[in-house]
């Protein structure tokens, strides 16, 4: 299977959207002026930090200043202090010093060319590979680099054609075209608040089980994979100095820039980009998350290989992956009972003979193979794990939780159960 045929870079979980070429390019005559916020995106024009340039951009829409009490507020005064020091002794312009703070500041990776890593230079409106010379546009300031997986045209197109009042609960229904959106607003209310807490829940469990691992590799700057409509966003901008939210799914990511905007998350950005060739250099984030994404991926090697590249190290990856051998559950996908059991070749078929239904885009890994394609990746520093099922079923029995608990616990009784339980966790550290 090619890269492009993942249900991730099909927009699987939803994601976000590009002002330029091909996805749909400025010359669509899309409305732009849908009120989602173009505080996410990062002007490259202006050689502003993406923080600072974020919470500016909010302002200009009378959304008052955020306050980001970020406990790096002490490190970031040190390291400017360090800055105004250098910068002095090495007789710089004052500009050049003012620079040089905000950059401290700003957490946000510089975006490199995702074909051949070169860096990325301003080219009027859009960026330049100072390398290659591809060029890359933004959507609603959103950068967009792989514009022809970017998803269904027309969600977008109905995405960016809400009115600008319109809010995130609003935008919901247009990207779930499948009706799981509750049609009365305050069941809708409760079903997108679910949704948030639930991504809070998995970030939770994640940090737990990687604590029982490794320390902490820091909170300057996180990178969500699949962040999608920006569920989980709320939790790691709590928590990090600068928080990257990628998809491959533009219409997802206008979403969640709505959601950003709400929120007033002056510290996240947004970009549209495919998992197996990310826009960043090597070693940047201290944590990595992926919350759905990995059954999407055809190519988890590859996959895994660029989490890997990206972290910096002793950072910290956490995904959850749903696994093909799962004895208990029907495939969530298609609610069918053991078609994780069948050869891959025969999946497609009694798929569609039985639901009617295509069954691209899903590829379920096995314990073994989720194991394998890690540890191809990160050698010893990597651990399958079993997930604490009240991150997934929050209402479940606290004897059935305390059970997984007592499994996880013993290392040589966890490996027994991983091969047949429903889901499983993916921990590594780079
Ligand atoms: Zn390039």
């Amino acid at each position: 299977m090619s890269l492009g045929a993942t249900a991730v870079e099909q927009g699987c979980r939803g994601r976000q959207g590009c002002r330029g070429r091909a996805g749909l390019p400025r010359s669509t005559g899309l409305p732009r002026s849908t009120g989602l916020p173009r505080s996410t995106g990062l002007p490259r024009s202006t050689g502003l930090p993406r923080a600072r340039a974020a919470a500016g951009e909010q302002a200009e829409q009378g959304c008052p200043p955020v306050e980001p009490a970020r406990p790096g507020t002490i490190l970031f005064t040190l390291k400017a202090v360090r800055a105004i020091l250098t910068g002095t002794a090495r007789a710089v312009r004052p500009s050049q010093i003012v620079l040089q703070i905000m950059s401290l500041e700003s957490k946000a990776p510089e975006f490199v060319c995702p074909q051949c890593r070169a860096p990325l230079r301003a080219a009027g409106a859009r960026s330049e590979c100072t390398g290659c010379s591809r060029t890359y546009d933004d959507t609603l300031a959103i950068p967009v680099f792989h514009p022809e997986r970017a998803g269904s045209s027309e969600i977008l197109a109905r995405v960016m054609a809400a009115p600008s009042q319109a809010t995130w609960l609003d935008l919901l229904p247009l990207l779930h075209p499948k009706g799981n959106v509750p049609a009365e607003p305050a069941q809708a209310q409760r079903w997108a608040d679910e949704r948030i807490l639930r991504h809070d829940r998995f970030y939770e469990m994640f940090r737990r089980r990687s604590s029982e691992l490794w320390p902490d590799a820091g909170r300057r700057i996180a990178c969500e994979i699949g962040c999608g409509r920006g569920d989980g966003l709320p939790a790691l901008a709590r928590d990090f100095d600068h928080v990257v939210g990628v998809d491959v799914n533009l219409p997802s990511l206008v979403g969640a820039a709505k959601l950003v905007s709400e929120r007033r998350l002056s510290n996240v950005t947004l970009v549209q980009a495919s998992a197996h060739e990310l826009p960043f250099p090597d070693r940047v984030f201290d944590y990595v998350q992926a919350i759905n994404v990995i059954e999407h991926v055809f190519r988890p090697e590859h996959f895994f290989a660029e989490i890997k590249r990206v972290l910096a190290p002793k950072g910290i990856f956490c995904g959850d992956s749903r696994n093909r051998f799962d004895a208990f559950f029907p495939e969530p996908h298609v609610q069918l009972m053991w078609v994780g059991f069948l050869p891959r070749r025969l999946m497609g078929s009694y798929v569609r003979l039985r639901k009617g239904r295509n069954y691209g885009g899903v590829h379920l890994l096995s314990y073994f193979e989720l194991e394998r394609a890690l540890r191809r990746n990160f050698g010893a520093e990597c651990r399958v794990s079993l997930p604490d099922v009240r991150t997934y079923l929050p209402n479940v029995p606290a004897a059935t939780a305390r059970l997984v608990e007592s499994l996880h616990a013993s290392p040589r009784i966890e490996r027994l159960a991983l091969p047949v339980f429903p889901t499983h966790l993916a921990l590594a550290r780079g």
